[in-house]
């Protein structure tokens, strides 16, 4: 599943691709993944200019003229740049844009999903209203605060979107790691000292798999063309059996939140 680095590698190499390219038609395969008004869609869509793409969280913005389009990837959502090559069967969404590309949306699973809202109004509308901030956005004020009140585990807590966006279950096994915090920790008895340090350690996992592209493993491989490296950074993730980093404990795998998780038991207490 591609947490915040994936997507915002996504990001920046279908700007590059994508940047003043104008949307001239529109088929829609599979219209469970259009959120919205469907016919609005498909008729407001066409003759827009692909202005910008922007990115919250885990979901990517396409800014046009009048409207944005909002996707989330999902368990499995890609993206395809093409020509003229025959349409996949798991190509749900296909635009055809100027300079001859196509640009296809695949999704074998086809939980990934799209809204299209008023540039004017959508920061306002869901599902960016109730976004959580980025890690290196949050407030550690407001942060404490709100897990102060919950006595969900410590991960289940750093994979809600709401609460705080951009980590999936990856970064979340590496941020407890290097905060040395256990993820089945109650979330209202981390100290406000081990908040911040939360915060801190989001945030460098993220700015360095952002720095690196990414993380290619089994649950996520580019369909752009750029490969992440951060799978060579990482401390616990996917090292069940293998020695800690820091002190040479074999690395365990537990289920959290209904999540496989890896920790170091000697160094997450
Ligand atoms: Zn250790």
């Amino acid at each position: 599943m591609p947490e915040l680095p994936e997507v915002e590698t996504v990001r920046r190499t279908l700007l590059l691709k994508l940047k003043d390219k104008k949307i001239l038609n529109v088929d829609v395969l599979y219209t469970n993944i259009i959120k919205t008004d469907l016919n609005t869609f498909k008729r407001n869509v066409v003759n827009q200019t692909i202005k910008d793409i922007q990115r919250m969280g885990k979901y990517l913005i396409f800014i046009l003229d009048q409207d944005v389009m909002i996707m989330h990837l999902r368990m499995e959502g890609k993206f395809f740049i093409k020509t003229k090559e025959a349409i996949d069967k798991h190509e749900h969404i296909i635009f055809n844009l100027s300079d001859h590309l196509s640009l296809r949306y695949h999704d074998v699973r086809k939980f990934g999903t799209l809204h299209f809202l008023p540039k004017d109004q959508y920061l306002s509308l869901y599902p960016l209203n109730k976004l959580g901030l980025e890690p290196k956005d949050k407030d550690i004020v407001e942060f404490y605060k709100q897990i102060h009140h919950t006595h969900r585990p410590i991960k289940a807590v750093l994979l809600d979107q709401n609460i705080i966006s951009g980590l999936g279950n990856i970064y979340v096994d590496e941020t407890l790691f290097l905060a040395k915090i256990h993820p089945t920790k109650i979330a209202s008895k981390v100290t406000k000292k081990q908040a911040q340090l939360l915060l801190e350690s989001a945030t460098k996992v993220l700015d360095k798999a952002v720095e690196l592209g990414g993380t290619t493993i089994r649950s996520y491989t580019s369909s752009l063309g750029v490969h992440g490296r951060f799978q060579n950074e990482l401390n616990v993730h996917t090292k069940q059996g293998q020695p800690c980093p820091i002190c040479g404990k074999d690395i365990i795998k537990i289920k959290v939140a209904g999540r496989g998780s890896y920790v170091c038991p000697n160094c997450q207490k």
